[in-house]
């Protein structure tokens, strides 16, 4: 007999997915774990929801009135059927492999970093481990709005996450120099808008204009010392 009650399945040993790695939200700067510990704490208050994690759904059809789920336990080899009125599947992402793109040397230089290797940098200089940074430039669109890549839809989330990771810098070292490269911003969500002014107008993050956003990263010795040097960028810039 299937259960009938909701099931939360997830693939990952623990709840909360990508947020687990983040160091704070936008539009409000919220601690992640802050949030996390209250949908957990929402969910583990409701009443007949089964949780399961190190867990696939290996099986999913129509019946006349919603589906049949067989899941999978990874824990302990068991499958687990379950009868529902309604399946949300949500996928997740998974990062692209950014070295595609050459010029920004990612993998050849130490400090060059993913968004959510980033993350992490920000996690260790909140807990005041690592060098302070003097200066740190933010490429945005990279992967997304590129035909010659085939990623030509704009990803519509890192001119947020990237806001956010700017301004967080700025409020734990505002002497250092932030800057974020960018062909457009599209802020379109609740105090959205407002979140990216107040990064650039209250924590004096540098915004750099470029249509073609193809700044390349020139190095003092390019595959001995590996230490960055400039900013290599078409002339006509515009500040924000
Ligand atoms: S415009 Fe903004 S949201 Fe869209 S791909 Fe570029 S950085 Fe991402």
């Amino acid at each position: 007999m299937p259960a009938t009650g909701p099931c939360l399945s997830k693939r990952s040993p623990k709840l909360g997915g990508t947020l687990n790695q983040l160091h704070s939200s936008f539009p409000r700067w919220e601690n992640p774990r802050d949030l996390l510990d209250c949908k957990i704490g929402e969910l583990q208050k409701c009443p007949g929801v089964t949780v399961m994690t190190r867990s696939t759904i290996t099986e999913c059809s129509l019946t006349g009135a919603g589906y049949s789920l067989t899941v999978s336990d990874g824990k302990n080899g068991e499958n687990l059927d379950f009868s529902v009125d309604a399946a949300v599947l949500a996928t997740g992402f998974d990062l692209m492999d950014i070295s595609i793109y050459g010029e920004y040397g990612y993998g050849i230089f130490p400090n060059v970093f993913t968004p959510l290797e980033f993350e992490s940098k920000l996690k260790e200089w909140s807990r005041g481990e690592g060098t302070k940074p003097g200066s740190i430039a933010l490429f945005k669109c990279v992967g997304s709005r590129d035909r010659s890549k085939g990623r030509p839809y704009c990803s519509k989330i890192c001119c947020m996450y990237t806001a956010k990771q700017a301004g967080a810098v700025k409020e734990m070292f505002p002497d250092s120099k932030v800057y974020v490269f960018y062909m457009d911003y599209r802020a379109a969500g609740k105090e959205y808008e407002e979140f990216v002014r107040d990064v650039i107008e209250n924590r004096h993050v540098r915004y750099v204009r470029d249509d073609r956003q193809r700044c390349s990263l020139k190095t003092e010795s390019c595959w001995s010392g590996q230490k960055i040097r400039s900013l290599d960028c078409p002339s006509r810039w515009r500040w924000t």
